[in-house]
């Protein structure tokens, strides 16, 4: 188990503790939000007539929608074509040979009705794409013998000149879509680029994101690294040494590409190794005062990127930097905590932070990972006017803040940016920006007359590197509750486009009717196995604390517990695959007693059978329940003697107990008593299903506990006894 190195804190502020609220409950944390008025009833009249102000003007100025708004506009994630192109851009560049190329178009192609998005959008790029799939999908759909007459010699031609023209033109217009969701190639073409932008008024500065994230491998962040590095040097080249960071362009760092094991349980080696490269370009950026931005990833991430930025702030190579920056998603629930902690820690460091506060991008992957993982509760807020609401409010805390940190506003919603112009002015603060996404938000900041106080994030880098992001764009702004989505539709009239987020929450409900939290994910028919959030230091200490015990008292398995046998510690040791150290002892069972214990099941089988479905399902729900209770012991049981990681042995975990839970269910529908079946008058019929006898049940050493209970359960379900075997490397986890 690795142990956390110990830190030079400045700060004296326990960031582990931030996670006592990662799962709050939502209801009461809306009221709490809701009883700190953060906006005033003035102040939420006036957010939503200036508000519908801009949309209107916005949508009267008829101004051209950026590339990335009109392309989600007509594609997006919500039809079969747009996730078709999606399917193609992920994978058509990384295919390498041609014949499965051509497999994938046809099959991409020809599954979407291009015809109805021809001519749609505003966007002549997008439809310029669409007549040349539209075009494709004919060619490729259409039988050779209908390639006649003169309407069809195009098409003909195309398909005669086979498909390898067909696949690089496709290829082709691929790499033109993906590059218009990008500021640059490289930070040379995107600084040239974003300086016409600044010129033309439309923004001040601008924050280069270098595509990449979540590396995989070490090259994959040495090469991260690499374009990181280089752009510092050249941003820091356009930078007017004397500017201060707020009035210059910077970068953001995605810290989940620096590393491939960027997770709070590797926490050891990400400040060996992760910290010093961390610490290299922010050395870089300090030299020049530029601002560098820590982008704000999952929420399992977020304690250990709070880590990270406090041994920054108290590095003496970077004192006097007051560029050095953290983006703050206002839908985690802990968000309140993150900014009075940040301007704590600005404040007693001594180090100006710029703090960047968004939404928050992951939404559908933190609701799928609560659930997948079976969390308490969420780590997010299930209904989007919460976040709004945790925004403002979080917004209104950070001008508070100032100028300890340096507010940064990232938004395209016209609500949310006129509750912090009202903030801001009540609040007598000056000194902030706005910020918004290369392609999005240009028709509000325009209506708003704001493009002096915007920074724009702008992504740079290869087409290769750019679908996270832009499936992260898809996602957001496909969702019907999104701003960019309803202001984009002119059906939507300005009433519903800019509402009263506060007004929405007071109206309830107060957390999302229809997303059930993970615990009760799989209805009244059985709850969730728990799972143990690893990115919690508590949840570690529970599975060393069960590691240090085992070293303590190790464990005994013996052959046949149904013998009553003493157990006694002569049988054979038991050693970690890991460090070769003696684990426990196992005591192999006789022939005797292997007899016995046939025997015994034997003699059961019948009173077992009778007991019925459902009393053998609440010994089997108790069997689950004890599992769950003992996990931590279990995980540490299965690093030492199968070698595996935590995380597996937590999902094993979970798979034994959901295994005892589900045959449970089944126990009592197929198993309780008998059912009359349909017949002729003056004949009753009737089903029961009974057991079979004596099972032999034998588990496999890599999954030495989910499927040896797995088998187990079924077979006790079913009205059977069993008897189990081990695989011969897991001994002690199957006792
Ligand atoms: P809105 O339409 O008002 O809000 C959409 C957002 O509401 C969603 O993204 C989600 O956060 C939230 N939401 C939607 N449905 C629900 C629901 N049912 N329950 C709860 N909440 C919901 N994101 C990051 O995560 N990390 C970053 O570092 C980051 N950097 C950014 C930098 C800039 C300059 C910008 C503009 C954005 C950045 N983002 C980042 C993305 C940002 O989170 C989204 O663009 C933002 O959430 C969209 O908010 P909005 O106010 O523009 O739109």
């Amino acid at each position: 188990m690795p142990q956390p190195i110990a830190i030079s804190t400045i700060s004296h502020i326990n960031w582990d503790d931030l996670d006592t609220d990662k799962f709050a409950d939502e209801e009461a944390l809306i009221a709490d939000l809701l009883a700190s008025n953060p906006l005033s009833e003035g102040q939420r009249r006036s957010a939503v007539r200036l508000g519908r102000d801009l949309v209107e003007k916005a949508r009267a100025t008829g101004r051209k929608k950026g590339m990335m708004e009109s392309f989600l506009e007509e594609f997006g994630l919500s039809n079969s074509e747009g996730l078709a192109l999606m399917c193609l851009a992920e994978a058509l560049l990384r295919v390498p040979d041609a014949a499965t190329r051509d497999d994938l178009i046809a099959e991409k192609i020809r599954s979407g009705d291009w015809g109805a998005h021809k001519g749609q959008s505003d966007s002549w790029l997008v439809n310029a794409s669409t007549w040349g799939l539209m075009l494709t999908g004919r060619v490729i759909g259409a039988p050779r013998a209908l390639l006649k007459g003169p309407g069809k010699f195009v098409q003909g031609l195309i398909r005669e000149s086979g498909e390898p023209v067909i696949r690089a033109a496709m290829m082709q217009a691929m790499r033109i879509m993906g590059e218009q969701f990008v500021l640059g190639r490289d930070v040379e073409a995107a600084l040239k680029r974003g300086q016409r932008i600044v010129s033309s008024g439309q923004a001040a500065h601008f924050s280069f994101d270098m595509l990449g994230e979540g590396a995989r491998t070490q090259a994959d962040a040495d090469r991260y690294f690499e374009a990181y590095s280089n752009a510092i040097d050249q941003v820091a080249k356009s930078k007017h040494p004397k500017a201060p960071p707020e009035q210059s362009s910077g970068v953001s760092v995605k810290l989940s590409a620096l590393h491939p094991r960027y997770e709070a349980v590797n926490e050891s080696r990400v400040m060996d190794e992760l910290y010093p490269r961390l610490r290299t370009l922010c050395d870089r950026a300090a030299k020049i005062n530029m601002h560098l931005c820590l982008d704000a990833e999952e929420a399992d991430r977020l304690v250990i990127s709070l880590k990270l930025l406090e041994r920054l702030t108290a590095e003496p190579s970077l004192q006097g930097w007051d560029g050095l920056g953290l983006a703050v998603q206002a839908y985690q629930k802990r968000s309140t905590r993150v900014i009075q902690d940040l301007i704590k820690l600005a404040r007693t460091s001594g180090m100006r932070l710029m703090i960047r506060l968004v939404k928050g991008a992951y939404w559908d992957s933190e609701i799928k990972h609560a659930q997948v993982s079976g969390y308490p509760n969420f780590p997010v807020f299930t209904n989007k006017q919460n976040t709004d609401l945790s925004y403002i409010a979080n917004a209104r805390a950070m001008l508070a803040g100032s100028p300890s940190i340096y507010p940064q506003f990232a938004t395209h919603n016209a609500h949310t940016y006129s509750a912090i112009e009202l903030l801001a002015a009540d609040a007598g603060v000056g000194e902030y920006e706005f910020q918004r996404l290369h392609g999005m938000g240009e028709a509000l900041f325009d209506a708003a007359d704001a493009g002096g106080k915007v920074r724009i994030y702008a992504p740079v880098g290869a087409h290769e590197d750019l679908l996270p992001y832009l499936v992260r764009r898809l996602l957001e702004n496909g969702a019907n509750t999104s701003f960019v989505h309803a202001f984009l539709d002119p059906d939507v009239p300005v009433e519903h486009v800019v509402e009263d987020p506060i007004a929405k929450v007071e109206a309830g409900p107060r957390r999302h009717p229809r997303i059930p939290t993970p615990p009760r994910l799989y209805g009244p028919e059985r709850s969730n196995s728990r799972g143990l959030d690893l990115s919690q230091l508590s949840a570690r200490d529970a599975i060393s604390n069960a590691m240090a015990e085992m070293r303590a008292r190790p464990v005994i398995a013996a052959g046949a517990i149904v013998s009553g046998e003493a157990l006694t510690a002569s049988g054979e040791d038991v050693l970690s695959p890991g460090d070769g150290a003696r684990i426990g002892t196992c005591l192999e069972a006789s022939e005797s007693v292997i007899h016995q214990a046939l025997d015994a099941a034997t003699d059961y089988q019948k009173d077992w059978d009778q007991l019925g479905g459902a009393k053998r399902a609440s010994i089997l729900r108790a069997m689950g329940d004890t599992l769950e209770e003992n996990a931590p012991r279990l995980i540490a049981l299965m690093a030492r003697e199968a070698g595996k990681t935590l995380a597996d042995g937590v999902d094993e975990v979970r798979e034994a107990v959901d295994f005892c839970r589900y045959y449970a269910t089944q126990a009592e529908a197929d198993f309780e008593g008998p059912t009359r079946l349909p017949g002729p008058s003056g004949e009753t019929n009737h089903l029961q299903l009974h057991g079979r006898g004596v099972f032999a049940c034998i588990s496999p050493w890599n999954f030495p506990l989910a499927i040896f209970t797995g088998q187990i359960a079924a077979a006790l379900a079913a009205g059977n006894t069993v008897v189990a075997k081990p695989a011969e490397q897991t001994p002690l986890i199957a006792f």
